[in-house]
């Protein structure tokens, strides 16, 4: 998504070896206008997959996510996360190592909210090592639900994640995939159709 592109080479900040820092419009500040043509984006490319529920985990994730539901007519779900979780039995649980915040949470959603006959569009901000996206996962394979694909906005290809996925072969479009940082400098993939 080009115009996603010159907003993150006009405002991200490379911080370190392998984190971005989109405060501007994504991770504090959010651009509604922006996040539209991203839920847009995300509807195009998978309008056919019979989804009936997008999925995405608390804070970031929400913005790109209702967005996403908005141009598909269906409800969002975001997990939250906790630090530990008392056990309940209304609750679908998994773990999340944080790439950014190097602890570990527990995500969860409650079941009333994803059952066996849902249809899933997992969506994040962000894919590191694909630690997020597997917890969600894990969660969708506990209520029988269906994982359909699996948007990003910004994709780093050059960690784990996205080998991760293509490995288990499940579909995948990123708005914006960064091959690497250079000096500083976000360098991206060659734009996907
Ligand atoms: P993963 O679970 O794929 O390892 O990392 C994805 C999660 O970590 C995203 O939900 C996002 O919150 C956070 N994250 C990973 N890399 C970055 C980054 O470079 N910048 C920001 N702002 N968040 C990141």
């Amino acid at each position: 998504m080009k115009e996603l592109e010159e907003r993150i080479k006009k405002d991200g900040r490379v911080l370190g070896k392998d984190v971005l820092k989109v405060d501007s419009f994504l991770n504090h500040q959010v651009d509604p206008m922006l996040m539209e043509k991203m839920g847009e984006e995300f509807y195009n490319r998978f309008k056919d997959a019979g989804i009936d529920k997008i999925l995405t985990v608390e804070s970031s994730g929400i913005a790109p996510a209702v967005m996403t539901g908005l141009k598909f007519g269906v409800p969002v779900v975001f997990a939250r996360k906790h630090r530990s979780v008392t056990l309940s039995d209304d609750l679908y649980t998994s773990e999340v190592y944080s790439f950014t915040k190097k602890t570990t949470n527990h995500i969860s959603i409650a079941k009333k909210y994803l059952s066996s006959d849902d249809t899933v569009l997992i969506i994040d901000d962000f894919l590191a090592n694909g630690q997020a996206v597997n917890g969600l996962n894990t969660i969708i394979e506990d209520a029988g639900a269906t994982l359909a694909g699996i948007g990003i906005v910004i994709e780093k290809s050059f960690q784990k994640g996205r080998q991760m996925i293509d490995k288990a072969g499940t579909p995948i479009y990123s708005l914006a995939r960064i091959k690497a940082f250079e000096n500083g400098q976000v360098v991206f993939e060659p734009e996907n159709d």
